[in-house]
């Protein structure tokens, strides 16, 4: 291999630790700690797993939790007026309603429902357009892209000037993270962005430029050895579920995870890549846990 692997596994333990100080010191200080509420509709197996790792997180570090699970069959004024009772909590500094939501629920609806000083998602319009503008404007960036450029950085990927090439364009992943990396005129940002998507004619054209490329389609194998740029940073977003196996450790079954980007290969090219599991993954939660303590902070006046 001669890749670097980016652990995120390494890179969520020094942050959390980052982190859990300053919730140590806010008690301290202001006798106060981050709230956090978490909720669940219905009983999708991934959604549930995302939501327990959430709050494993949230606890661990000494966040005021609260876990709301409401069944598939909420209706959505109902879930509106939930959202609406946590937005008024002032022991509560984050509302964090778990996607993908029922059919007969509109999802931007609820979203739009949040308030934007508690959305630590970073989903809500005017946090995207936040987003946009960059700077100080920024408050709660979403927390898989605010992963990918934290990886990035603690990695000491220099981005200034890098031609990037981001592969899909979804509002949680592929958008952002290409705002972030481009229009944001500070340091681990101010690259040449480009973005792929299913309307791109020869897709490997740009990825073979690409010194960063960064790949959130959610189609295994889609990224192929030789699309890349020998020592470039490959970071592997995509999780695909693609069979199961019995967990040594739990003796229980689980979900075998495996990225776009074909990780044997790709790793005797690249100069640093993420692995699926153990990347990306672990970065969002964290990252979301961040937000919520800069929610804190902002009400405080300390951000
Ligand atoms: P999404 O909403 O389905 O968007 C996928 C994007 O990829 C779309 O913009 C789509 O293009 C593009 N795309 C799909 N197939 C393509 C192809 N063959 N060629 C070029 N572009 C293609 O997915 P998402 O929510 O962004 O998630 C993407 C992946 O990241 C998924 O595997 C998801 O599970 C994973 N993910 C991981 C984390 C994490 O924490 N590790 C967090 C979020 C998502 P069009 O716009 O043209 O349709």
């Amino acid at each position: 291999m001669t890749a670097i692997l980016i652990k995120g596994k390494e890179i969520r333990e020094e942050i959390l630790a980052e982190i859990k100080a300053e919730v140590d010191r806010i008690k301290e200080e202001h006798g106060v700690v981050p709230g956090l509420v978490t909720i669940l509709v219905g009983e999708d197996p991934a959604s549930v797993s995302y939501v327990t790792g959430k709050i494993k997180t949230a606890n661990s570090l000494g966040f005021k939790e609260v876990q709301v699970n409401k069944p598939e069959t909420i209706t959505e004024e109902k879930l509106l007026a939930l959202v609406d009772k946590y937005n008024r909590d002032n022991t509560v500094h984050g509302v964090l309603v778990q996607l993908p939501l029922p059919k007969h629920i509109n999802e931007k609806k609820v979203i739009n429902a949040i308030d934007p000083d508690k959305d630590v998602d970073g989903f809500h319009p005017v946090n995207m357009g936040r987003l946009v503008i960059g700077g100080s404007e920024v408050k709660f960036p979403p927390s898989t892209p605010a992963g990918i450029q934290e990886m990035i950085k603690r990695a000491g990927v220099k981005t200034e000037g890098a031609e990037v090439v981001v592969v899909g364009r979804s509002n949680i992943v592929g958008k952002p993270v290409a705002i972030m990396m481009l229009l944001q005129k500070q340091e681990y940002a101010n690259a040449t962005v480009t973005v792929i998507h299913t309307r791109t004619k020869d897709m490997a054209s740009h990825c073979k430029r690409a010194d960063i490329l960064i790949v959130a389609a959610g189609v295994q194998g889609l990224v192929k050895p030789e699309w890349i740029k020998p020592g470039a940073c490959v970071i592997d977003v995509g999780v695909n579920r693609v069979g199961t196996k019995i967990s040594k450790k739990t003796g229980r079954e689980v979900a075998i995870l495996k990225g776009d980007v074909d990780f044997d290969a790709v790793k005797e090219i690249a100069g640093w890549i993420t692995p699926v599991p153990g990347g990306v993954g672990p970065m969002t939660i964290t990252m979301l846990m961040k937000n919520t303590l800069n929610a804190l902070k902002y009400k405080l006046g300390i951000a």
